[in-house]
């Protein structure tokens, strides 16, 4: 388990997300101070904002030409020198807390919470992946035989990865996917989202300054032309992908159609996430879990709850419950300590999820709309749906539908759920041992949050990954993750043919 002494959360003043808000029932005076502190730090942080330019095709060829000259050398490196850099690097992550905050708000619109959480994330990994390394790769395992014989099995890197992210955690996601390729041993070419080109480029150099050579990682900017030119290249070992579900089953067709070489894909893709809440559940805790999980990031996690399924019985003063928790957000500018939900990530998403909401006002039944500021926001919505199969595709914003469903008509719900095709995440919110059991026993999605909210996926705590339409595993931040990046070799020695 990673060290969780630096995860003590610094609560923000009123912040509705805060689980402190519960448990510890106020601010304490050493947080309070070391709140104040971040925030002076983070306000005189001056990140470089200036433009990235695309990478030109040539470019990326060039990257991929040189992290295969460099994958000789970073793969010899002895796995206690690369966790070394890795360790490295979450120690630089931290001791520029402020720095890097400041940039996710700049470039990624994040809360001051969000960001926050997302720098120790992306320190997390850099340890765990180092961790689990040692483990996995700093020896080989030897393996039973008849005498005379030595077998063994090492774990070794493939070649070049190619890492493909998102922009809704560009520092996490960018850093967990390319530390995990590097840690097994892999020359890396990373192709971060377009949208967030400068926390890309500064999360290499910090690698870089950290100790990974510039020969086993480079940096191509660029939009989904640039990922497909990578993704279809001949020499390329393996790609790790996470963003959208469309977008995975592209890059599957492309690998699929090399002639010249089989390359793994490791893909983590969209959800339509659902919770179940019947009569049993406490509604206070029901209308905060929803709202976080609803309503947190935007609605921009892909972990975020868009499908409540609330009992007939309760559904009412559930619904109304929600709603006056919702009217409590505050929306607006990221770099407010107060702001709970931020902008969305840029005017087409802010286009799109208008475009559902629209839609929604027709076909559905509204029960909260909030007010957002002119510009990148959308206001939380909660609409009431007849059928789940009006939703229609992942909805990536903070719009929550609701649909009721009676006791008897528990299967249906479950059954609407597989038929999403997704598998990421669900919610139960229930007093009945039971009932919660068979869901689980029933569901097969990748992570279950139990009378909680939707948002927990810590680095070595609750590994994070979806089964299905939403992903191939393993799963990020878990024990398995690593062996997937790498090949297994096993090598059977005749000892006694050598002398031995
Ligand atoms: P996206 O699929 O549009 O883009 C992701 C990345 O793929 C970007 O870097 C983009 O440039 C690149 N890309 C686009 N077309 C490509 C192509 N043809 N070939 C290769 N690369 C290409 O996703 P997004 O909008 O950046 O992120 C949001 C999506 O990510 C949502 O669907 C969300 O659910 C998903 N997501 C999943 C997880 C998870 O862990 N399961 C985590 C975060 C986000």
């Amino acid at each position: 388990r990673p060290d969780h002494a630096h995860h003590a959360k610094i609560p923000l003043p009123g912040d509705l997300f805060a689980p402190e808000r519960h448990n510890s029932g106020g601010i304490e005076f050493g947080e309070r101070a070391a709140l104040d502190r971040l925030l002076t730090e983070v306000k005189a942080a001056t990140p470089d904002l200036k433009p990235v330019a695309d990478a030109t095709p040539e470019q990326a060829g060039a990257a991929i030409a040189a992290a295969r000259a460099g994958f000789a050398g970073w793969s010899r490196t002895p796995a206690a020198t690369r966790a070394a850099a890795l360790e490295h690097a979450a120690h630089l992550l931290e001791s520029r807390n402020a720095h890097f905050i400041a940039l996710l708000q700049a470039e990624d619109g994040k809360t001051l919470d969000d960001a926050l959480s997302e720098v120790r994330e992306a320190a997390d990994f850099c340890r765990y992946y180092a961790a689990q390394g040692r483990k996995l790769f700093g020896s080989e395992t030897p393996m039973p035989g008849p005498t005379g014989e030595s077998n063994a099995l090492a774990l070794r890197g493939r070649g070049v990865f190619i890492a493909i992210s998102p922009w809704n955690f560009p520092l996490a996601i960018f850093l967990g996917q390319v530390t995990a390729a590097l840690m097994a041993g892999n020359s890396v070419v990373a192709k971060p989202a377009e949208q967030t080109p400068r926390i890309a480029r500064e999360a290499v150099a910090l690698l870089h300054e950290a100790g990974i050579p510039k020969a086993a990682l480079h940096l191509v900017t660029g939009d989904g032309r640039t990922g497909a030119a990578l993704t279809a290249h001949p020499d390329i070992a393996g790609v790790v992908f996470t963003g959208s579900t469309d977008v995975a089953r592209h890059i599957n067709r492309t690998l699929a159609a090399k002639d010249g070489s089989i390359v793994p894909l490791i893909a983590e893709t969209g959800g339509i996430n659902a919770m179940i809440a019947d009569a049993t559940a406490l509604p206070e805790q029901v209308a905060d879990d929803v709202v976080t999980s609803a309503f947190r990031s935007a609605g921009q996690r892909c972990s975020a709850l868009r499908l409540l399924f609330v009992q007939e019985d309760v559904a009412d003063r559930m619904i109304e419950m929600i709603a006056g928790a919702a009217r409590e957000l505050r929306i607006g500018d990221p770099s407010e300590v107060a702001t709970h939900v931020g902008p969305v990530i840029d005017a087409e998403a802010k286009q799109r999820l208008d475009a559902h909401i629209a839609r929604m006002k027709t076909e559905a039944r509204l029960h909260f709309a909030g007010t957002a500021p002119e510009g990148c926001f959308v206001a939380p919505h909660i609409f009431e749906l007849r059928d789940a199969s009006q939703l229609g595709e992942e909805v990536f914003g903070p719009i929550l539908h609701v649909v009721r469903y009676r006791a008897e008509t528990l299967a249906r719900v479950l059954q609407a759920i597989e038929r999403t095709g997704y598998g990421l995440t669900l919610g139960i919110h229930s007093r009945i041992d039971d009932t919660v059991e068979a869901i689980i026993d029933r569901i097969q999605v990748g992570n279950i949050y139990v009378n909680r909210n939707m948002i927990g996926a810590v680095v070595g705590v609750q590994p994070f990954g979806g089964n299905g339409l939403s992903g191939t595993g393993p799963k990020a931040g878990g024990p398995h993750y690593l062996t997937r990046f790498a090949t297994e070799q096993t090598v059977t020695i005749n000892t006694a043919a050598a002398g031995g």
